[in-house]
């Protein structure tokens, strides 16, 4: 291609421009337009498939559940885990906004898991505070998302361009008047004039190298390349945190989270190769991290997930989630190495680093408004420093600024002429490579690049390493001047690389900068392995100074209004920020590298004969019911199914009907799509549909999708979910039974506990315990159930329908061979009360399972009046097993308190 003529840009204007179509940015552009305003949201990728919530997502990491948790205890915690350098305003927002967010989710279709009575069933993953929301149908997030965004009242408002990419942020007077683009698919230049503008790119993804050497194997979405955190900067914009990486475990050899916090629940968790649990923190944290590491580093290294003891239907429901959300391709990573989760336990690695403030705390500094430093630019999401923030932070964020920059137009003119000088700046970063098409590829510039951040940038950091960092990048701005392309698609890698050099030379410069280490691994210092709360109880800033140099400014810790022991002392009433000297490089004359001068670098073939069918269907552009009628009853089932899959997408009017039709489809693939949109959908189905139809389904996967979906609908009868109670199909029965419990239908459930099926029998086991009344004597009777797995679940119940008669019951299960048994029995004593069951208890704390011994810790906890459960928790808190002792501390502590 020929570099384009700046003369020839192409110009759009806006009021709120959106740069990111991920979480953030479709929910700003969602709320912006909602207030009214004129929107562009540019996305690189596609809006439908883009960021992080691509492939979905298995829950809320962070969801503070009014009567589950309360937001000064998130706040608190998540003070904790950053070691105190918060603005607590910032993740107040996140932790009190959070819930309205769900609602507005569930608005759009997103589903989050309820339990039988349809509350919020929110999970406790971390030992403080239960935070985690599962999110049964998390693969459609995104879909459900832009099909709000293509309602036609929103289309009205807010015009999506996919493919093209910002690589500036463009200022007037300091103030954010639009971007600079790319579009990576025609080449064009594009100017874009706005009154506002909302970063919303995500974390810078591709910083660290993964240990497959693959570019774009990368713990985040790998489209994330900082391409934010390099806008903001060269706008002027404050960032925050730098030195603080993102580094999380995940799969060894594999670029998908292990996902410990998803298996946690189902009893899954990390041991080291003698089996030993080793994490002693409570929340996820760079302490965390470093104690992960270590761990693998150590002679007990490596490190796993263990499942392997969990019973099979467990782990058919484990595979179920972690197969199909997030990381699709999981299930075949396993299978090609021939492992299983039955015989296999996962391995696991550390990531790569990143800079992300979604899992971790370093981003473009922004109040609680969304607002950075530059009047008129607003970021949102894992760019944004709001320590912690996950998937409902963005979203709350995305909001936030959307709403603010909304609020803003009236008072503020149209940019008329753009900033010439800029747009020629940006111009040449972005055509440059055409010049010397022949010069190195983005792929192995990036790659050295990377192999640098790995060698000089990730921890362990030292001032030697650092400053061969900073040599090493200033000297890679040729490297980068010279890299080579010929289309559009390879202008966009160019101009990444750009992006990820100036988030490696912010993260080695503020690395340096910090001369202490904190947040355990993201910033540990080997050659000042100390914390230094003098010197450095301050959030460590940077920009770009007027001469292009970067500088440095500590930012006080403002005062908290969440109380901390222990960390109490660190803000200050004083907010004045004070500037700081970054240290000279170690082995180069004082300040050579000191100068930023990243300004300088100026510069299918169809597979069979229904695919054009299939093509046809999917070019259509939000149809309605009436033209997806033809595709709905074609010859052919993939192309019904697919009809199907779009109306899920889009639910134009009357899209009830046709799915719902769809569940007696002769095609089983057909009626599970069906299945798939119908529960897709849940929160949005209307109130009467035909479902009960077909209750009588010959198929089963139908029959158990109703009853299911009535019981969410709050709209099947008892005799409907009673004969579902007796289906011949225990899948049918187990839905059933959560549905007897949704009516408190104790004595239908008091059968269920007879059935043949032991899946069945442990629904009914919790079921009986869920609603609480009577159904006593039928745990008794499944204490003594055929199936070990049962006996467990019941004697589990027995703890919240027990009583004293249970005693012998329960003391005798705690010597059973079976240890699940043994664990069901040490949860079961809670029936008891302290008095009688603090003896048994603690002999239960001498067992040889950490599981037991972990069960007995968490019963005892229950009493925090009785002498007896203290001094049997005092014996625990030197267990081997970092989960016993850590519980056990905690309760003491607040026995304490
Ligand atoms: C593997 C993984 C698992 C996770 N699991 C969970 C979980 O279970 N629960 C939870 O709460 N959180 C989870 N998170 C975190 C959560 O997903 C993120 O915090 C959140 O989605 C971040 O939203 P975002 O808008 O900042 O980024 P994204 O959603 O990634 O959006 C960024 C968008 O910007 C686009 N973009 C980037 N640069 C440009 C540019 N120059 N021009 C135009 N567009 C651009 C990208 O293509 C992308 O679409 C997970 C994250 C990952 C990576």
């Amino acid at each position: 291609m020929n570099i384009p003529d700046l003369d020839d840009t192409v110009r759009l204007d806006c009021d709120v421009l959106v740069i990111g179509g991920g979480t953030a940015g479709t929910m700003a552009a969602l709320t912006a337009a909602e207030a009214g305003a004129n929107v562009l949201l540019l996305e690189k990728a596609h809006v439908r498939h883009s960021g992080a919530l691509a492939m979905g997502m298995d829950g809320v990491n962070n969801a503070v559940i009014p009567g589950k948790a309360e937001p000064e205890d998130y706040v608190a915690e998540i003070t904790r885990a950053n070691d105190g350098i918060v603005n607590q305003r910032t993740i107040y927002q996140t932790a009190t906004r959070g819930f309205a967010m769900v609602q507005r989710l569930e608005r759009y279709g997103v589903k989050f898991e309820k339990d039988a009575y349809g509350e919020y069933a929110v999970r406790r993953v971390h030992r403080s505070g239960s935070y985690v929301l599962p999110m049964p149908e998390g693969k459609d997030v995104k879909k459900a998302l832009y099909r709000v965004l293509r309602q036609r009242t929103m289309r009205e408002r807010i015009r999506i361009e996919n493919r093209l990419m910002p690589v500036r942020v463009l200022t007037d007077n300091g103030r954010a008047v639009g971007a600079a683009a790319l579009n990576t698919r025609t080449g064009e230049f594009v100017a874009v004039g706005a009154k506002a503008v909302i970063l919303a790119t995500g974390p810078c993804g591709r910083l660290g190298l993964p240990a497959s050497g693959y570019l774009y194997g990368t713990y985040e979405n790998p489209t994330n390349a900082g391409d934010g955190y390099a806008m903001a900067y060269h706008a002027g914009a404050e960032l925050s945190g730098i030195e603080c990486f993102q580094i999380n475990p995940l799969i060894k050899d594999y670029n998908g989270p292990a996902c410990a916090y998803v298996a946690n629940p189902f009893g899954g968790y990390q041991v080291n190769a003698l089996g030993e649990r080793f994490v002693d923190s409570d929340y996820w944290s760079g302490q965390m991290m470093a104690e992960v590491k270590q761990e693998i580093e150590s002679a007990r290294g490596p490190i796993y997930l263990k499942v392997s003891h969990l019973p099979g239907e467990t782990l058919d429901a484990l595979e179920g989630i972690l197969h199909t959300t997030e990381r699709p391709t999981r299930g075949t990573f396993h299978a090609n190495r021939g492992h299983d989760y039955r015989t296999h336990d996962i391995e696991m690695h550390i990531s790569e680093i990143g800079l992300c403030s979604g899992h971790s705390a370093s981003g473009v500094w922004v109040d609680e408004h969304a607002r950075t430093t530059v009047p008129g630019l607003y970021a949102a999401g894992d760019l944004a420093c709001v320590p912690h923030n996950y998937m409902i932070g963005a979203f709350v964020y995305g909001d936030l600024a959307g709403a603010h920059a909304a609020g803003t137009l009236d008072a503020l003119p149209a940019p008329a002429a753009l900033p010439e000088d800029q747009l020629a700046a940006a111009h040449e970063l972005i055509y440059r490579p055409l010049r010397h098409p022949d010069g190195p590829p983005q792929q192995q510039v990036e790659y050295k690049l990377r192999r640098f951040v790995n060698d000089y940038v990730a921890p362990p950091k030292t001032a030697t390493k650092l400053s061969l960092a900073i040599e090493t990048f200033d000297r890679m701005l040729e490297d980068l001047a010279g890299m080579g392309a010929r289309t559009p698609h390879e202008l966009m890698r160019c101009a990444e690389v750009s992006f990820i050099r100036d988030c490696a030379e912010m993260a080695a410069r503020s690395s340096l900068t910090r001369t202490e280490s904190r947040w355990g691994l993201y910033h540990e210092r080997a050659d000042l392995p100390e914390r230094d709360d003098v010197e450095w109880r301050y959030h460590l800033n940077l920009r770009k100074s007027a001469d292009g140099a970067m500088e440095f400014l500590k930012r006080p810790v403002a005062p908290y209004f969440v109380p901390v022991p222990g960390l109490d002392e660190l803000p200050s009433a004083d907010t004045t920020a004070i500037p700081v000297a970054q240290p000279d490089l170690i082995g180069t004359p004082p300040n050579l590298g000191a100068q930023v001068r990243s300004d300088q670098i100026s510069g299918t073939v169809t597979k069979d004969l229904v695919a054009p069918r299939i093509a046809v269907l999917l070019g259509l552009d939000a149809p309605g019911v009436g033209e997806l009628a033809d595709f709905l009853a074609d010859p052919d089932p993939r192309v019904r199914a697919t009809a199907l899959s779009v109306l899920t997408e889009n639910t134009p009017d009357g899209f009830a009907d046709p799915l719902i039709a769809a569940l007696a489809d002769e095609d089983a693939e057909v009626r599970a799509a069906a299945v798939d949109g119908l529960r897709e959908l849940a929160e949005i189905l209307p109130a009467t549909t035909g479902l009960a139809g077909h209750a009588d389904s010959p198929d089963p996967v139908v029959r158990a999708a109703v009853v299911d979906l009535l019981r969410a609908l709050r709209t099947g009868s008892g005799e409907l979910f009673a004969k579902a109670a007796v289906d011949a199909d225990h899948r049918v029965r187990i839905q059933a039974v959560n549905a007897l419990v949704s009516l408190d239908d104790w004595g239908a459930l008091t059968a269920a506990a007879h059935d043949d099926n032991r899946e069945v029998r442990i629904a009914a086991a919790r079921g009986l315990a869920t609603i609480g009344l009577g159904g006593a004597d039928t745990l008794r009777a499944l204490t003594g159930d055929r199936d070990p797995l049962v006996r467990a679940a019941a004697l589990t119940a027995l703890g919240r329908l027990g009583d004293s008669a249970d005693a012998a019951t329960l003391c005798a299960a705690l010597s059973d061979s079976a240890w699940q048994i043994r664990e069901g029995a040490a949860r079961g004593l809670a029936a008891l009360g302290p008095d009688e069951a603090a003896a048994p208890l603690s002999a239960a704390l001498t067992d040889i399972h950490p599981d037991i011994r972990k069960a007995a810790v968490l019963t005892l906890s229950t009493w925090p009046e009785s002498e007896a459960a203290r001094h049997a928790l005092e014996t625990a808190v030197t267990d081997s097993d970092a989960d016993v002792r850590a519980y056990a501390r905690r309760a003491l502590a607040m026995h304490a308190g």
